[in-house]
């Protein structure tokens, strides 16, 4: 790491016993920062058609084998409203770049979350013109994940990401700049990635906005351009969740599903070891979940019981306050957290 919490390449590639103790300063950090609490977070994947062509995505609009669905909004309210696990707090709303979606499910599914429950409600619906967030937030969701995948230009543009690579930071800092809690992320081990791409990934997630950031390893999706490349290693992608930790103490970063794919069994435990202090279980009626494809057909799903299993099996409890309260407050268990550097970084 260098005097600015920044990793070095050594430290990405670290392996063995240096690679350990990394890893249990990290988890220390979170644990210093959140004790041994994690927030449990609901996903409900709503709608898989999309407008844009990621060629990482097996849900990019040129993919044709795949069916596409739209979820209605009453029977999602319907499941969430009577039949959520009781240790979710937050409810997370994700799908394809599909402005009806956004429209015709998301919309009215937070609002009439936020009239029954007191369920914090964040989104992941991609980009859009600021009189969409709008609505959004009016309705009642507060955090927006946006990830900027790459902080490569080039390579942004060369793997078909969302929009331009400017537009997408532009969105990143314009929900930040409207009142939203804002997380981003990227995808460690694209092929091709260079060390310089990697680290521009973290000096990026430092300049922004940002209150969260994820990495998730990558998964050569099998309908996809790119589903012959060599997968995203585990032990890099959990060496970076250390390393954004190290980073910045105070973010919420995720436990993503991805690590299970790249490491069956074990690789999302794993990043309950590097400091991850989010969980989520997959709430999608099981009808769309195979149809839901940013990889493989063969999803791990994360069910209540496989994610309390994991958080117990670590030492770790749900927590029992909300993200949402979390980013309004800054208190975990009714202390205040050290916080600031969001001010800073602006
Ligand atoms: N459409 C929204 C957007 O663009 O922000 C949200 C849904 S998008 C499918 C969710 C995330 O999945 C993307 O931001 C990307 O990082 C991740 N993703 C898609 N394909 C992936 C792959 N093959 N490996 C790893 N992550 C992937």
């Amino acid at each position: 790491m260098n005097k600015l919490g920044m990793p070095t390449p050594d430290v990405l590639h670290s392996r063995g016993r240096s690679q350990t103790v990394y890893h249990q300063r990290a988890a220390e950090a979170a644990r210093t920062r959140f004790g041994r609490r994690v927030f449990v977070r609901g996903v409900l994947e709503i709608s898989n058609y999309c407008r844009q062509n990621c060629r990482y995505c097996g849900m990019r609009r040129g993919n044709r084998d795949v069916a596409r669905f739209r979820a209605h909004y009453e029977q999602l309210a319907q499941l969430i409203l009577d039949h959520r696990p009781a240790s979710v707090t937050d409810l997370n709303i994700q799908a394809g770049e599909d402005p009806v979606a956004v429209r015709e499910v998301a919309l009215p599914l937070i609002r009439a979350l936020r009239r029954e429950t007191r369920l914090g409600i964040s989104v992941c619906l991609g980009s859009f013109a600021p009189s969409l967030y709008a609505e959004l937030k009016e309705a009642g969701a507060t955090l927006y994940i946006l990830k900027f995948e790459m902080a490569n230009p080039a390579r942004y543009a060369e793997m078909e990401a969302p929009g331009s690579f400017e537009q997408r930071i532009e969105s990143i800092r314009g929900l930040a700049a409207a009142g939203w809690f804002v997380s981003s992320g990227f995808i460690a081990g694209l092929p091709g990635e260079t060390d310089e791409d990697l680290l521009a990934n973290f000096a990026l997630a430092r300049a922004l906005p940002l209150d969260g950031c994820s990495v998730s390893p990558f998964i050569p999706g099998d309908e996809t351009p790119l589903a012959a490349a060599v997968p995203g290693d585990i032990d890099l992608t959990l060496n970076c969740m250390a390393a954004l930790r190290l980073m910045r103490p105070d973010w919420v970063i995720p436990s993503v599903s991805a690590l299970n794919i790249a490491e069956p069994g074990t690789g999302y435990r794993r990043g309950l070891r590097t400091g991850a202090n989010l969980v989520t279980i997959n709430l999608t009626p099981a009808e769309f979940r195979g149809d839901y494809l940013l990889y493989t057909r063969n999803r791990f799903i994360m069910t209540e019981e496989r994610i309390l299993t994991a958080i117990a099996a670590e030492g770790l409890a749900p927590s029992p306050g909300s993200l949402a309260d979390f980013y309004h407050t800054r208190k975990v268990n009714g202390t205040p957290l050290k916080v600031g550097e969001r001010a800073v970084n602006a």
